[in-house]
């Protein structure tokens, strides 16, 4: 399985309009960070600890960047980002566009789902090429 850096907006992604956090975001960042993925948390507005702390999401997030909103990926030097998203989950079409991830609803019904679609996603990506045939577990892989 890859591990993978997965980048996750802040403003209708994680938090929505009325402050409130999205449904499962507490269990999703848990089981993301025990399979071995690291999360970060970015946001065009600036960094957002103090939003992750309130919410008791920090000890699952590895850093806080500020995400640039446009030149994607060259914009990541400038504000110091050191690795390169490999899956983004932001309510902003443009940054999904530029790293691959998911495309959020930037509202959510009291009933919201997104984000256990949202690990779904992620899982499938981790694992894919992961092939494995009955058996296989036993034989010796030569390089
Ligand atoms: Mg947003």
């Amino acid at each position: 399985m890859r591990k993978l850096n997965i980048f996750f907006d802040v403003d209708n992604t994680l938090i929505m309009w009325n402050g409130k956090l999205r449904n499962h975001a507490h269990e999703v960042f848990a089981e993301l960070r025990d399979t071995g993925h690291t999360i970060y948390v970015w946001s065009g507005v600036g960094i957002r600890r103090w939003d992750m702390k309130r919410h008791n999401l920090d000890e699952f997030v590895e850093d806080y960047f500020i995400k640039p909103l446009e030149d994607h990926h060259e914009r990541l030097k400038t504000y110091n980002v050191p690795v390169v998203p490999d899956f983004v989950i932001d309510d902003h079409k443009t940054v999904v566009d530029a790293f691959g991830g998911y495309h959020i609803p930037d509202v959510a019904a009291p009933d919201d789902r997104e984000l256990l679609e949202v690990l779904a996603r992620i899982n499938e990506m981790a694992t894919l090429g992961d092939v494995e045939e009955p058996g296989e577990a036993d034989v010796a892989v030569s390089p």
